[in-house]
């Protein structure tokens, strides 16, 4: 390729999508961990920039950004990118599809699955040498009701894994879930509020936007059925976290599981201290399988765009 387009790696991405890249004769810089100041001094020099969630594209990179043709984000959620920015300058935005949803839901299940028998409050237990055999009883997933916020690549998945343990599946979407999708996992949909009044394990897996933006708070936590456990894998900003702290206090939660949050790291130190709350750095995509299918799917993307739509141009 004469002139060969250059893209920039911001953060730690699988080498597969790398090597396909370069590969297709693209020029790629990797700077991993690259810092907001160095990203603003060097982006112009680009005309892809490939990042996960910990770089901030916001408008000030845009417009720094003269040659930037594409950002392309190695997974899915373009909440750390100012897309409407991007749009103004006719920058492509681009994500991976299918390729972390697998991960994510497996994370879930795993989650909902240590609340139920307290596994990492025993495990710590165990590590400073205290056997608490028979001080805390679990519960089974088999034959509860499972309440699923956000039924699309993560959700669906986490509906279909829950039918190995024989819960009930309750479904929630702005969209009409597809018939043909109720039959498989044999689930209902229910409107929100009917939803936590009903669900023993609520998940949520809903992209955070300004109508998600603290979908679950003070005036609909309440609502929730006592003693219900609540998962969040999607983004920490679709939940009140002062309002989520009170439902666990008195009880209204039994536990929580939270992999994302409001602030990343998180601030809300009391939160996290709660006996009844597990928490997990954001790794719902983190899995070895998951980043190599979604760096290769963004390559595989980038190349489709440069060779038929922003060569033409
Ligand atoms: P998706 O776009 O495939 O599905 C999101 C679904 O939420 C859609 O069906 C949409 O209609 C629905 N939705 C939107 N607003 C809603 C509302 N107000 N009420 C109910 N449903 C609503 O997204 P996905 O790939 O399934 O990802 C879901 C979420 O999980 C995203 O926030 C994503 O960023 C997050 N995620 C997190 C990790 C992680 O590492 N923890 C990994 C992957 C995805």
């Amino acid at each position: 390729m004469d002139n060969p387009p250059k893209v920039l790696v911001c953060d730690k991405i699988h080498k597969a999508g790398i090597e396909r890249l370069k590969d297709a004769g693209f020029k790629v810089t990797v700077v991993e961990e690259i810092s907001h100041d160095e990203l603003l001094n060097v982006v112009s020099e680009y005309e892809v920039i490939m990042v996960r969630s910990r770089t901030k594209v916001g408008r000030d990179v845009i417009e720094a950004a003269k040659n930037l043709r594409v950002i392309a984000r190695v997974g899915v959620g373009t909440d750390n990118i100012d897309v409407d920015a991007a749009r103004e300058r006719g920058i492509e935005v681009i994500c991976a599809g299918d390729a972390v949803a697998n991960a994510t839901a497996e994370l879930t299940i795993g989650l909902m699955l240590a609340l139920s028998r307290n596994i990492c409050l025993l495990n710590d237990e165990m590590k400073k040498g205290n056997w608490l055999k028979g001080k805390y009883e679990g519960v089974e997933l088999r034959g509860k009701t499972v309440g699923i916020i956000g039924v699309g690549r993560v959700g669906r998945r986490v509906a279909e894994l829950t039918r190995a343990f024989d819960m009930e599946v309750l479904l929630n979407d702005v969209v009409l879930i597809p018939e043909d999708f109720l039959k498989k996992v044999s689930g209902r949909f229910l409107p929100l509020s009917e939803l936590l009044k009903a669900s023993d394990y609520i998940t949520l897996h809903v992209p955070l936007t300004p109508s998600t933006r603290k979908l679950l708070n003070r005036d609909n936590i309440h609502l929730i059925k006592r003693g219900a456990f609540l998962v969040n894998t999607s983004r920490g900003g679709v939940i009140d976290e002062e309002a989520l702290y009170e439902a666990l206090v008195t009880g209204r939660l039994r536990g929580a599981a939270l992999d994302v949050y409001s602030v990343e790291p998180p601030v809300n130190k009391k939160l996290l201290e709660l006996p009844n709350v597990i928490c997990t750095p954001h790794i719902g995509a983190q899995t070895l399988e998951a980043q190599e299918k979604a760096s290769i799917e963004v390559a595989s993307k980038i190349i489709e765009l440069f060779s038929y739509t922003i060569a033409r141009s």
